[in-house]
């Protein structure tokens, strides 16, 4: 179907326009609004009424104005070129938008979101006369230094390759290849277009078993996040939520990442987008930017492209994830992006449910979270979504409606901690509140790259902070001189912990991220120290002794003085507070 007049401008709402004498348009549509063609979603239809979500400045538009349906849903494309972008909400190229029209993003500017002039190096690994279907590679480009993107036959399609072109350069609209069927031929090109609202199809999920690396200790060793997982991160105003989020997007171990900058303050993005650029890969070596795609919607523009941009994110990551690789998705915020929801339903008079939210508030966040996963994409690849969301609840609240609906989606729980952030404990994560349900399906893969230790370290450590945080109560009524030294180790161990290992410096060159291999070594140590300790005070030692070791120095030190090649040298380091520890329960022997 191609472009008609479905219907005319009635009334403007902000952001949604009621268009009157509507007929032959579809729920979800994409149409075009009035003489200035905004880009527009048919949200809501009624007779011949239909409500329209627009996603540019509806300021001046002029009722009676035509309503130009386009035929097709609100789609994305996908193909060479999306790796390193900066898009908005509904995937509008933000520097081509700017260089166009200036910092004051024009309205009815239509700029395809892939470059048509740009030409790629196309390799063909198909040949003709290959039986295909959605999801068959045709070839590779090499995107970047660190990604190869692989063009794929679009899902839900299926036939015989006729023809395909020879190796060579070629833009994105280039017919590269045809496919013929019983419906006849299919024209395949370096890209295609997909419906942000439809999740991407894939064979079947998979078990988690693998954690995705994040670098930051709290998060691995505590509470992990499995490949194909799901978090939220909530925490109020200035705990840490985006250091979070960008750590995560600096950082963690995945091939491609999608962050999705949602309502913030403009200048929060600005910061993203000078930043990322210069920074370079620890494991490739490479700009960072070289397999991130950065979708902003700041809270100056347009609400209704914030409700897209989460739909927006996660189909370019299942896109991604159908080439076989690990995608992380990250959100901030998505109490910004509910704001945005509430905004447009209560435009369109719709009846309010919990704190003004609408009904459907649940289910567009499972809509959004549901599309993680580990999974069997069409042609038999594993990949996988970990998306992580930030929720900021006003005034800290987590039984507010985003939070708590959010928590019923997710199987991990980063809570942030406006104590810990006061007392500038970064990151604030609490290890009393928070939680993971992918410990046990990351426990065999740590313990297979630890000796097998991993499980017993850390449930020794976590039963540490629980006992901690039970004794700090007695000692806020009476003190800690009433402990015996065998108690006072814990709160000694508790705070050896926090310092040298949970507080990590997010602007300190070493300490930004943190391996695998160099998390266990400190763990270890730091529990060590803490059975070794508990022997010699059985053996009549004393804390005051203990904490007196030249070693302990050391410890509290590890983490910046050791890099992450550096971190079997950890070994020495346990080495040493274990001979330290020897000589000095020997005095009492
Ligand atoms: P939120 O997004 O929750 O409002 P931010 O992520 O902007 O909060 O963090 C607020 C401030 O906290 C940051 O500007 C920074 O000074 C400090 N901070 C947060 N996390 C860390 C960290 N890991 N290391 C050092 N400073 C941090
Ligand atoms: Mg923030």
């Amino acid at each position: 179907m191609s472009e008609r007049i479905v219907g005319k401008v009635g009334r403007v709402v902000g952001p949604v326009v009621e268009a009157h004498d509507v007929s032959g348009v579809e729920m979800l549509e994409l149409v075009y609004v009035g003489e200035e063609r905004l880009v527009g979603e048919v949200v809501r239809i009624n007779k011949d009424r239909a409500w329209i979500q627009v996603y540019e400045d509806t300021t001046g538009l002029r009722p009676g104005t035509p309503v130009y349906g386009q035929g097709e849903p609100l789609s994305i494309e996908l193909g060479p070129g999306l790796v390193g972008s900066i898009y908005d909400g509904i995937q509008r190229p933000l520097d081509m938008i700017r260089a166009r029209s200036g910092d004051f993003v024009a309205k009815g500017v239509h700029i395809p979101a892939l470059d048509r002039d740009r030409k790629w190096h196309f390799i063909p690994s198909a040949s003709p006369g290959d039986h295909l279907q959605g999801g068959s590679v045709l070839g590779t480009v090499a995107e970047t230094d660190v990604v190869e993107h692989r063009i794929m036959v679009p899902p839900r399609m299926e036939g015989e390759l006729v023809d395909i072109v020879a190796e060579g350069d070629y833009t994105v609209d280039t017919t590269i290849g045809r496919l013929t069927s019983n419906g006849g031929d299919i024209e395949l090109k370096l890209f295609h277009k997909w419906p942000v609202r439809v999740g991407r199809p894939y064979k079947q999920r998979l078990p988690h078993s693998e954690p995705l690396i994040t670098g930051q200790r709290v998060l691995d060793t505590l509470f992990p996040v499995a490949r194909g997982g799901v978090v939220v991160v909530p925490g109020g105003f200035g705990t840490g939520k985006t250091m979070i989020q960008h750590a995560l997007a600096k950082w963690c171990d995945a091939d491609i990442v999608v962050y999705i900058g949602c309502g913030e303050r403009g200048n929060e993005m600005t910061e993203v987008l000078l930043e990322f650029p210069k920074l370079i890969d620890p494991r490739t070596g490479k700009y960072l930017m070289e397999r991130t795609i950065l979708i902003a919607n700041t809270s100056n523009m347009p609400v209704a492209a914030r409700e897209a941009s989460i739909y927006t994110g996660i189909t370019i990551a299942e896109y991604f994830r159908d080439m076989g690789y690990d995608v992380a998705v990250m959100a901030d915020s998505t109490s910004r992006w509910a704001e945005a929801l509430r905004e447009l339903s209560g435009r369109m008079e719709e009846m309010p449910a919990d704190e003004g939210f609408p009904a459907y508030l649940p289910t567009r966040l499972a809509e959004f979270y549901e599309r993680a996963g580990l999974v069997e994409t069409l042609s038999g690849k594993r990949g996988s979504i970990t998306t992580i969301g930030a929720v900021s609840p006003p005034g800290g609240d987590f039984s507010e409606p985003v939070t708590q609906h959010t928590k019923r989606f997710v199987r991990a729980f980063w809570a942030l901690d406006k104590q810990l952030a006061n007392a500038r404990h970064y990151p604030s994560v609490s290890w009393l509140d928070s939680y993971s349900e992918y410990t046990e399906d990351v426990a065999d893969w740590w313990d297979e790259h630890t000796q097998g230790e991993w499980r017993q370290l850390r449930s020794e450590i976590m039963s540490v902070m629980q006992r901690e945080a039970r004794l700090e109560r007695v000692v806020k009524l009476v003190g800690a001189d009433v402990l015996p030294d065998s108690q006072r180790l814990v709160l000694e161990t508790a705070k050896i912990f926090k310092g040298a290992f949970l507080q990590q410096n997010a602007y300190d060159e070493v300490d930004a991220f943190c391996s695998a291999e160099k998390q266990y070594r400190m763990l270890k140590i730091i529990v060590t120290f803490h059975r070794l300790a508990g022997d010699a005070i059985k053996k009549g030692g004393t804390l005051v002794g203990l904490k007196k070791l030249e070693v302990m120095r050391d410890i509290m030190q590890m983490k910046y003085e050791y890099t992450n090649e550096e971190a079997s040298k950890l070994a020495d380091l346990q080495k040493k507070l274990e001979e330290a520890i020897s000589d000095y329960a020997s005095t009492f022997e």
